[in-house]
Order: C-alpha cells, then structure tokens, then sequence
C-alpha cells in the first residue's frame, strides 16, 4: 500500500495556515486540532474560513488530513454532561472534518475508572453508536489504541475489536488508528521483524487488517509493557529506528481494494526536531 508521512501541526492564527505549516515541514500528509484539545470556545468554520483553508491545501499541493479529536472526551465517564459531551464532540468533530475534507477523525474512547469494565464498556459502545447514528458525511471515525494507564479503554485488540464489531455496519467508521508507542507501551512489539510480524498477526486474527486504517509513529520514552503514554524522536526512544524500518516494511506489503488507497503516517513528536523524524520515515519508507 502506498503510504504519506506527516505530522501533527498548529492551527495557530486560523486552520487555514496548516497546510502552509505542514508544506514547511516537509509533510505529504498532516494532523490538526481544529479546536483547543483542552476543551474551550470552538473557532467557526464559516464559509470564508473552509474556503481559505480548501485553497491552501490546493496551494500546498495537499489532497488529504486528519484531525484529532480533543483530549477532554470521555465515553466511559460517570457524569453525564462529559458523556453527552463527548459524543456530540465527536460528531461534530466528524461533520466539521467533511467540511474541510478530512479523511479522518481519531479519538481516545476514554477510561473505565467511574463506571468500571463492564458498564464503562457497555456506555462507550451506545454513546460510540449516538455519535454514527444518521451521520452521513464524508470523514470516518477512527478509534486510537490506547496506551494502558489507569483503566483507559482500547488498550488491547480484544477491547478494540469489540468496539469494532458494534459500529463496522454503521457509515462514517473506519477503523483503528494504531500509534505505535502507545501499543508498544501496551505490550505490542514492532522491535524486530519478527515481533512486527507476530504483532500483525494478532491484529488480523483479532481486529481485522482492514480495520487498520493509518498510524500514529511515535518513538517510546518507556520501556516495553509499561503502560504510559510517553512520545520520544524517533530513535532515541526503546523502539529505535529499526523497528520503525521493519514497520513500514510490513505495511507497504498490505493490499488495497481501491486503488488510490493509502496510508497516513503521522508524527506526534515536539516540533524541534520532527522534520528529522520526517526525514528518517521518509528514507524508511523508500526503502521500502
Ligand atoms: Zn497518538
């Protein structure tokens, strides 16, 4: 499959200045926020404003994004205003992504900590149901693996692929958007060729390889099966650069249905030295 590397970039002074952002950087595809992560007053996206940001991407040469959703959602939350939040978040993540053009959209379902496994998984499923029902864009929903701190939800394919097997009939979701620190922190390692391959398999066998939808490439600040959420440069963290090597290598195998289909690779690095991270993705995937 053909893959685009990126990363995340700011919105700072109005969205339409990402694909300028992203173009400077080096990227061939990009992240953004359209809203503060942090919760807070949602920028508009008047017709004057998707236009601007529609003729950068031309201008940029960009024909895709995604966006990620804020970090305040919580499916699996006890208090209703944070429950009820999140899913009209999320849609309206979704509806502002197919106004832009977005290809995605994807978020962190949440934690179990209030209600517990049981019933914590059973609210995120109908408020994840709520968010797809009667939406009719052009953006799919994709859920993020999460890095096992506390009792986060969707740190494992098993808890993954249940989420997955509730909303794969409905329009608007994709799949799982699979960052790589986050599932190495999870216990899924991508360190050889032969932890790539076998991590793969348990994905096909439990998820569906069609349900992994792009990656989130992070290099980890902790060890393997530590359960944090902790992004490092790429090759200066516990994953190193041939890990990384061996990742792509095992994507750019997959197959496609459609044949303009490909594979967002998105770096969440500090932006000191991500066009490095960039660089080294892009020699990885080249070689590839
Ligand atoms: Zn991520």
């Amino acid at each position: 499959m053909k893959i685009k590397i990126g990363c995340h970039v700011s919105i700072a002074g109005g969205i339409f200045n990402a694909p300028k952002n992203a173009a400077e950087l080096g990227c061939e595809t990009f992240q953004i926020f359209t809203r503060s992560p942090q919760g807070g007053p949602v920028p508009a996206l008047t017709d004057e404003a998707v236009g601007l940001f529609k003729a950068g991407m031309q201008q940029h040469g960009f024909t895709d994004f995604v966006i990620h959703a804020p970090y305040i959602i919580n499916f699996g939350s006890g208090k209703p205003q944070t429950f009820h939040g999140s899913i009209s978040i999320i849609r309206a993540e979704l509806e502002r992504g197919s106004l832009l053009g977005a290809k995605y959209v994807m978020f962190h379902p949440g934690s179990f900590k209030d209600l517990g496994p049981e019933e914590g998984m059973k609210q995120v499923k109908a408020g994840l149901q709520e968010v797809l029902g009667g939406y009719k864009g052009t953006t799919e929903l994709l859920i993020e693996i999460s890095a096992g701190a506390g009792q986060v939800v969707g740190d494992t394919f098993e808890e993954l692929a249940e989420l997955v097997a509730v909303l794969k009939k409905y329009h608007g979701f994709g799949g799982i958007c699979y960052d790589t620190q986050h599932a190495f922190a999870s216990g899924y390692d991508i360190r050889t060729q032969l932890a790539v391959t076998d991590t793969f398999k348990k994905f096909e066998e439990v998820i569906g390889l069609e349900y992994f939808r792009m990656s989130h490439v992070n290099d980890s600040k902790v060890e393997f099966a530590s359960h944090k959420d902790r992004h490092e440069h790429l090759g200066d963290g516990h994953i190193g650069v041939k890990g990384f090597g061996e990742f792509i290598q095992h994507l750019s195998q997959f197959k496609t249905k459609e044949e303009n289909q490909f594979m967002p690779l998105i770096l969440e690095t500090e932006h000191d030295k991500v066009q490095t991270d960039i660089e080294i993705l892009k020699k990885l995937r080249n070689k590839s």
